[in-house]
């Protein structure tokens, strides 16, 4: 079910320099849904007339007048705002809800030319790290069909992987993009919280949520977050921050002088193979004359714990306009508004989600609000204080994406495992950093990825250090 990395990177270099069209291209991806995409399950909704109807619109544009994007066949999370298709965020209460307009991002691709192809799935609301959490049902890794493709953004990372789209977006709130990046082998950046408009997404938690890219070319992934960057009137957070040129940042291969890293220690709850594959990546980077340090870094377990609490306590504020009367489908249209509320929400909302709306609930509360969502706030306010050390001189931060493979899809997690997934990529999240899933190679017969993370607004750094990299294996998907 995949389309083999070297395949996937032809085609995305020869739409770039012109030598297949916005049709062909499109035609290519739809031709992989066909193929592929009854097994994987990375899209919950197509639109291949549409998509069909603009890129032969854009090839009929004169060369001068093509967007930065030209033709590019784009997936989009169940969860930003695609104008007329099913944009569910996975969730049974926002069945057959089609928005009557589009999130700025994907405006922003659209203006650049590029053509949205369909809907991906995801955990329902963003809220796992498996895409099986969803409405719809699993999606399944390209890889092997086996195993689950990552989450919450597992449909985007599982239509790049298998060819059924040239790139996506996803979003990221505590490691959404960079975890099924890392288990489909391609490409996925988080960007600086406020770097990308949220208009448009459906909040999960949002001083946390970010939009992301997926690709399986670095060049894309700069040009896209180009695109996508800015400030926008109608996300007041999103920041008016200029935005260097990422597809040259990603062009262009450059080691910082050093990078730091996790303790070793950090490293026990990996997997034997994850942790020899990360300190084979780590060994590469030395190898290629960077200095590879350790550093103090949070306590992973506290982090973890502050962040699964005040996203939590922030969805459940999120969530509670889909209500069957505000938002969403509503059930038990007789009797008091209060029997409305209660059997939509019960009807729609799935077992994950209910569980994190409570706990969130209990946390903002009277009488627990101080011992919880307070404390978690100032561990936050620590975790950030101690990130800044260690990047302070605008150094970048390695580690692993996750604990380990992915999961088999008949083998659920039990918990705290679930959430430990998650123990790596949150650091990012609460600092509000930009971090970068790299391909590191396999670990038995699976994918691998690693994180690079660096201060506010050093995207650029990171793509350039992730193409160096790339130039230090054998066996990555750019070559
Ligand atoms: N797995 C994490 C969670 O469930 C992160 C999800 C995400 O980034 N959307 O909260």
């Amino acid at each position: 079910m995949l389309l083999p990395a070297p395949e996937r990177q032809r085609r995305a270099a020869a739409l770039r320099a012109g030598r297949l069209s916005a049709k062909e291209a499109v035609a290519a991806a739809l031709a992989r849904v066909r193929e592929a995409d009854g097994g994987v399950r990375a899209y919950t909704a197509l639109d291949p007339e549409r998509a069909g109807a603009r890129a032969r619109e854009l090839d009929a544009r004169p060369p001068a007048e093509r967007g930065s994007l030209f033709g590019l066949p784009m997936a989009i999370k169940g969860n930003i705002a695609v104008k007329g298709l099913e944009t569910t965020s996975g969730s049974r209460i926002l069945r057959r809800y089609r928005p009557p307009f589009d999130a700025t991002a994907v405006e922003r691709l659209r203006e650049a030319d590029a053509v949205v192809l369909g809907i991906t799935n995801m955990d329902e609301f963003g809220m796992g790290a498996t895409t099986t959490k969803s409405w719809f049902g699993a999606t399944r890794n390209p890889v092997d069909p086996e195993f689950v493709a990552g989450g919450s953004s597992g449909g985007s990372a599982a239509a790049v992987a298998s060819g059924a789209a040239f790139a996506a977006l996803g979003t990221d709130t505590g490691g959404s993009v960079r975890q099924p990046a890392a288990h489909c082998g391609i490409f996925g950046i988080r960007p600086t919280w406020g770097r990308v408009s949220r208009f448009g997404v459906t909040a999960y938690a949002s001083s946390f949520d970010q939009i992301g890219c997926l690709s399986v070319d670095l060049i894309d992934c700069g040009r896209i977050l180009g695109v996508i960057a800015g400030a926008d009137p109608r996300d007041a957070t999103s920041a008016d921050q200029p935005a260097p040129d990422f597809a040259a940042a990603a062009a262009s291969p450059k080691l910082p002088h050093t990078i730091v890293r996790c303790a070793d220690a950090e490293l026990d709850i990996l997997d034997a193979p994850s942790r020899t594959a990360f300190l084979a990546a780590a060994r590469r980077f030395e190898e290629a004359g960077c200095q590879v340090r350790e550093v103090p870094l949070p306590r992973f377990s506290v982090a973890l714990a502050a962040y699964y609490l005040l996203a939590c306590a922030e969805a459940s504020s999120n969530l509670s306009r889909f209500d069957g009367i505000r938002y969403g489908e509503r059930k038990g249209t007789e009797g008091p508004l209060r029997a409305t509320y209660r059997e939509s929400r019960s009807a729609g909302l799935g077992r994950e989600v209910k569980k994190r709306i409570i706990l969130g609930t209990t946390a903002l509360s009277r009488g627990y609000r101080d011992a919880a969502y307070h404390r978690a706030l100032a561990t936050r306010d620590r975790v950030r204080g101690v990130l800044d050390r260690a990047l302070g001189t605008g150094e970048l931060l390695l580690l692993p994406v996750t604990i380990g493979p992915p999961r088999r899809l008949a083998k659920p997690d039990v918990f705290p495992l679930t959430y430990q997934r998650d123990r790596f990529s949150i650091l990012a999240s609460l600092g509000g950093l930009p971090a970068i899933s790299i391909p590191a190679g396999e670990r038995s017969g699976l994918p691998f990825g690693i994180e690079l993370m660096g201060p506010p607004w050093s995207e650029a750094a990171l793509l350039s250090a992730a193409a160096a990299f790339q130039l230090t294996g054998a066996q990555t998907p750019n070559e």
